[in-house]
């Protein structure tokens, strides 16, 4: 994937970010991390890791080593298809998914996702378009994720887009919540600043 390739080079000691293992084991299902016996068994049974920049093996030994901007950084977490291959391999029970999981709540929060790259930004218009209205719009959200990634294949999407509309199987109107959206709101804020509860 042009473009997402990591510039590699030899990093001192210094470099790192020493906290970033312990910020990676204190989410959800990434607490195991240092149980990785580095044995591959998780990139080997990858169905997509031929497309990753760094392999599951890699990710989880370069977190454990603090390579916090690299790991953030690769397209891995982003490719990653929640199969739960790896999770159920390892021999050490390490539940990778949740870690791919884990690290993409990072990315997100730091903003260190590949730009242009579609899934990030889906995430963060779903979010927010939940958040603004209590309803998801399909329509709506993959107009502005493709707006924000690549304009131009908006061209190409117009027919199916068109057809789509016609069998109404999208809408461009967002349904109305009937309930009480300052709840929602309240509850979602809560939990974009108390990032443990996610
Ligand atoms: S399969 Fe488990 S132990 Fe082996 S490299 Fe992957 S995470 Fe580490
Ligand atoms: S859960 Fe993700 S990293 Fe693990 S095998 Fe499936 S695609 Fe690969």
């Amino acid at each position: 994937m042009p473009g997402l390739q990591i510039q590699r080079r030899v990093k001192y000691q210094e470099e790192l970010d020493a906290d970033f293992p312990r910020r990676v084991a204190d989410m959800p299902g990434a607490a195991d991390l240092n149980r990785c016996i580095q044995c591959g068994t998780c990139s080997a049974t990858c169905p997509v890791s031929s497309f990753m920049d760094l392999t599951p093996r890699r990710v989880v030994a370069m977190t454990r080593a603090g390579f916090k901007e690299e790991v953030l950084r690769s397209n891995t977490i982003w490719l990653c298809a929640s199969c739960y291959s790896c999770t159920v391999e390892c021999p050490k029970g390490i539940k990778i998914t949740d870690v791919m999981y884990a690290l993409k709540r990072l990315a997100i929060q730091e903003r260190a996702y590949p730009r242009h790259f579609p899934t990030p930004v889906l995430a963060r218009e779903f979010f927010h378009k939940v958040r603004q209205t209590g309803r998801s719009n399909e329509g709506q959200i993959a107009t502005v994720m493709i707006l924000k990634t690549n304009p131009l294949k908006l061209l190409r999407q117009i027919p199916l887009g068109l057809k789509l509309l016609v069998k109404g199987r999208m809408s461009l109107w967002t349904e109305k919540m009937s309930g009480n959206k300052r709840q929602l709101q309240d509850l979602l804020d809560y939990m974009d600043t108390h990032k443990e509860l996610r």
